[in-house]
């Protein structure tokens, strides 16, 4: 059972461990014996991050322990081109939505691209269809407040809470779709 949807420490058997692909591609030691998820940090995307990921998930895509894409999403306030930050964000909603893993969003600014990502992955079902079909859309570190927190769980994304969040939040989203995270 996880406690923890979102970590950046290895070594923890309740949490999700969020992988870069370079680090299954070197076969860190510390990456396949506890829960994982494969990232696409829009921090870090260039030309070529979709076919290093897609080589990283060639040799991850049996394990057990991978229960996770991303963190994947869109940044306003990072250098990378939001042209690369869709590409990459799209690519790795599919690849969720074809292994039937749940999503760790990261979003900074740009709610209204996330939902046409979204919405060319998942039609018009959004993120109520992933939810449906067993693959949550999670927005991790959720820090705003309770009117986007609304907004986001009538259109089916979980939240996902990290170490500072607004107190109003937890009570507003069904437990079901409410997450904690050590980020
Ligand atoms: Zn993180």
């Amino acid at each position: 059972m996880l406690t923890d949807i979102h970590t950046h420490t290895p070594g923890r058997s309740d949490a999700m461990l969020s992988v870069e692909p370079p680090a299954v591609l070197s076969r860190d030691p510390m990456v396949g014996d506890t829960p994982f998820s494969l990232s696409l940090h829009p921090w870090h995307i260039t030309e070529s991050s979709i076919s290093e990921f897609d080589e990283a998930l060639a040799l991850c895509s049996g394990s057990p322990m991978l229960m996770g894409i991303g963190e994947c999403g869109l940044d306003s306030h990072c250098t990378t081109p939001l042209r690369l930050q869709v590409e990459a964000f799209v690519y790795s909603l599919a690849v969720a939505q074809r292994l039937k893993l749940m999503t760790i969003i990261h979003c900074v600014g740009h709610w209204a691209e996330l939902q046409q990502c979204v919405r060319q992955v998942w039609k018009n079902g959004g993120a109520c269809e992933a939810y449906v079909q067993g693959c949550p859309l999670v927005i991790h570190g959720f820090r705003k407040g309770p009117v986007l927190a609304r907004q986001l769980v009538a259109q089916g994304f979980c939240l996902s809470l990290g170490e500072h969040f607004n107190p109003e939040v937890p009570g507003i989203v069904p437990p079901d779709r409410l997450f904690r995270e050590s980020d």
